[in-house]
């Protein structure tokens, strides 16, 4: 059994208020353990503390010296990879094998890159002619913007977290974090790291709960919080805009999609295949950047379909340390009822199920788990809620086409606009039709190639702001303008 404390100024802390919540096991339905429930009164000594860390050696440091300590951060992340890893899975119920190749180095990497980059961050300068002659210098100088409040979600808690708080930390910000309720383990194990590696206390804080009417709601309603950044729902990230809006604080919102996949006939179809099934299926379809919706050129619709649901028939469910699984659980069993009523939905809509769609077989050890089947639909109308709603598991609708218009028409009919993915071997055809697909991250022939330095982020409902590279970095500093009469 674990108990999963709040971290507050380098400490680990019960809840003031003695609340606890249970910590579940996807695979099992077996409890982990007790997260201590952050109270109002946590949350203030949380933001009071990372307030005063912003005053404190942190605050003097050079972007050098703070970088040099996030390295020690990705050093100890990757000197407990193995304890990482065990918590991020035991969390999510993912597979090793997915974890210890993507969420765990990820979580590494996010603090090496951001360290690196703030130091090689260029501002901007003007000279700037006066009456009299002698001119005047502008220069423009970065600052830290304060205490980051961030709100991150349960399908990559590791590496979805760090990616804000490798950023918010190397521009000298000082942070606290409301990991999802789902999966606090990783967030929580990085205190110690942050320890470790000599980052002053109050620094990184870590308070566990919920959204509304606890921490999450208590952090960002915090007047001391001067910046949000937030992944998650883009219904939760409205409602955080809205208390963002109160002293008019920054916030960036990596929200949900429903992302198209354009597949034409004069693709290469193992690549096609290979890339389709990664963006359908990872992590159980829990990943934002994830295919919902598959359109293939007529030619080779019926081919595609057939090769998808045969590769995808053959994947192996199972608990995560078994070497051999493919895919495990979904994150609990109330996302379990959320898309199994999705899979219930699409054949009231009239869906032709190609494979899956129901709970799968598993041994009884299993039997209160968040199973679900991988499932393939084909014949829904393109208004049917299934082809329109962000599911979140591991599923697609796949829908034949016959030219690029009414393709890339397609591809724009959603509220979302996250990302895309288009498979051709025809370069023109490549960045034709990616330069009119509405999204914020498009991939030609790949998909999750991910460079940290580029920007990321959604259109339409699918955020605000980019984040990555230097795009981070101007999000988590103020600009200041010095202007210097000679
Ligand atoms: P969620 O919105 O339910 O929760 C995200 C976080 O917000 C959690 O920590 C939660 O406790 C907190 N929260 C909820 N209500 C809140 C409130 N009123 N005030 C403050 N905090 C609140 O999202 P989720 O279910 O954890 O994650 C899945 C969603 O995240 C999907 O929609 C997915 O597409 C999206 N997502 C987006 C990206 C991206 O980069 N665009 C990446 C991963 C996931």
């Amino acid at each position: 059994m674990t108990e999963t404390k709040n971290f507050i100024n380098g400490c680990y802390c019960d809840s003031s208020s003695g609340k606890t919540f249970d910590n579940i096991n996807p695979c099992t339905g077996e409890l982990i353990g007790k997260v201590h429930e952050a109270s109002a009164k946590d949350v203030d000594r949380a933001v009071r503390a990372a307030r005063k860390a912003l005053y404190g050696p942190w605050g003097k440091m050079t972007d050098m010296e703070r970088g040099a300590i996030l390295h020690r951060v990705a050093d100890g992340i990757e000197a407990r990879f193995d304890e990482f890893l065990a918590a991020e899975c035991a969390d999510t119920g993912k597979p090793y094998k997915l974890a210890s190749h993507i969420d765990i180095p990820r979580g590494a990497a996010n603090f090496r890159l951001f360290a690196d980059a703030v130091a090689n961050f260029a501002t901007e300068a003007f000279q700037t002619p006066t009456p009299d002659g002698q001119g005047a210098f502008n220069v423009a100088v970065r600052k830290p913007k304060g205490v980051i409040a961030v709100i991150s979600p349960w399908n990559l808690p590791l590496l979805l977290m760090t990616w804000k708080v490798g950023p918010a930390l190397a521009s000298g910000n000082t942070v606290v974090v409301k990991p999802s309720e789902e999966t606090p383990l990783t967030t929580s194990l990085l205190g110690e790291v942050m320890n470790d590696a000599g980052v002053p206390p109050g620094v990184f804080n870590v308070v566990n709960g919920f959204g509304p009417d606890s921490a999450g709601a208590f952090l960002t309603e915090h007047s001391g919080v001067d910046a949000i950044t937030f992944t998650g729902e883009t219904r939760t990230g409205e409602i955080i805009a809205r208390a963002a809006a109160a002293g008019l604080r920054d916030v960036s919102l990596e929200c949900g999609g429903k992302n198209p996949s354009l597949v034409f006939a004069d693709c290469d179809l193992e690549k096609a295949i290979e890339g389709t099934l990664r963006s359908v299926f990872s992590n159980c379809g829990q990943v934002c950047l994830g295919t919902e919706r598959v359109y293939v050129e007529r030619p080779l619709f019926a081919e595609f379909v057939r090769r998808l649901a045969q590769e995808a028939s053959n994947f192996k469910l199972g608990v995560p340390t078994d070497p051999d699984t493919d895919m495990g659980p979904l994150v609990s069993r109330e996302h379990q009822k959320k898309v199994l009523a999705y899979y219930a939905l699409a054949r009231e809509e009239g869906a032709t199920v190609v494979l899956g769609g129901g709970v799968p077989d598993v041994p009884e050890s299993l039997a209160n788990g968040a199973w679900v089947e991988p499932t393939i639909w084909t014949d829904l109308p393109d208004d049917a809620r299934v082809v329109r709603e962000e599911i979140f598991g591991p599923c697609c609708h796949i829908r034949p086409f016959d030219t690029e218009e009414e393709v890339i028409e397609l591809a724009n009919d959603t509220t979302y606009g996250l990302a895309a993915a288009v498979w051709t071997e025809n370069v023109s055809r490549a960045l034709r039709v990616s330069r009119q697909i509405d999204c914020g991250i498009l991939w030609v022939n790949s998909w999750f190639l991910r460079d940290l330095r580029t920007p990321f982020g959604g259109t339409k409902h699918s955020g605000l702001g980019r984040e990555g590279g230097v795009h981070s970095l101007e999000f988590y500093t103020e600009l200041q303008n010095i202007c210097i009469k000679v």
